[in-house]
């Protein structure tokens, strides 16, 4: 199980294809080849072909933003998964833009999870509550409702490779992005990890990855990495800004290592 703290940048719909090849262009000369950091870009589905022909792979990884659940058939203006395959290796699912904007319900999200799964690619599977839902000390009963239907028919082994992002609505840039307390941060991913123990046992629990999301850019990253049982962040304005990206995968490289000098 890959264990190196993970940094998910989703570039949202922003940059066309040449703009988000230059953002890769810069991106790899600031940022180097790290042991302990696996660094994963999210461009828009347009820039997703031509980024994995650019891409140093010992840098960087590749994800979808989203994808169709079904593999082929009659669906005019989607993709399938099964289009990703051979191009990402992450997909960001659930992602809280696409359940408030698109309407994506939990049942959707399932099928997109099990749909990323059977075509090989790795689900980032993002969770969180409402700011109206935590006033009303609803936050674990909606986490544990997101998980427990996305992760319905899974297998330990599947769920042992997945990725859940926490990222409560209220904290993402574009929804508010007031910015969470690691504490509180780390209750509701304390929350998820119990859950998955619960379900699927303590081994599964300790290999899936737990990430935070929200509003994270270089200034803050390191409180949430030090977050015990965090394993990562997902990163969304910030991660359009070469200087602060960069900055973000340096800041979880030293929290990774406890490096004070950066390695080649
Ligand atoms: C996101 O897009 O998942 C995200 C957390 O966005 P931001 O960092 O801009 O809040």
């Amino acid at each position: 199980m890959d264990k190196r703290l993970l940094v998910v940048g989703n570039w949202k719909m922003h940059l066309n294809a040449s703009q988000a090849s230059l953002l890769l262009h810069r991106l790899h000369e600031r940022i180097k080849i790290y042991r302990s950091v696996e660094v994963v870009l999210s461009p828009s589905m347009l820039a997703l072909q031509p980024l994995s022909i650019q891409i140093d792979r010992r840098k960087f990884r590749l994800a979808a933003q989203n994808a169709f659940h079904k593999d082929e058939g009659a669906y005019t203006g989607e993709v399938a998964f099964s289009m990703l395959r051979d191009l990402v290796h992450y997909a960001i699912i659930g992602h809280s833009e696409r359940r408030i904007h698109f309407g994506e319900t939990l049942p959707m999200i399932r099928d997109k999870v099990s749909a990323s799964i059977r075509n090989g690619i790795t689900p980032i599977l993002c969770v969180g509550e409402t700011i109206t839902e935590r006033r009303q000390g609803e936050t674990n009963q909606v986490l544990h409702d997101q998980i427990a239907t996305a992760l319905h028919g899974l297998t330990a082994k599947e769920v042992a490779n997945l990725v859940i992002a926490y990222e409560p609505v209220w904290a993402i840039s574009t929804f508010g992005g007031q910015l969470a307390k690691p504490d509180q941060a780390q209750t509701a991913m304390d929350f998820v990890r119990k859950q998955i123990a619960g379900l699927y046992g303590k081994k599964t629990a300790e290999e899936i990855r737990v990430l935070y999301g929200g509003s994270v850019d270089d200034n803050i990253v390191s409180g949430y990495l030090q977050i015990p049982g965090c394993d990562g962040v997902l990163v969304g304005g910030a991660s359009i800004n070469y200087h602060k990206f960069s900055s973000i995968v340096s800041a979880a490289h030293k929290v990774a290592s406890g490096a004070e000098e950066d390695e080649d």
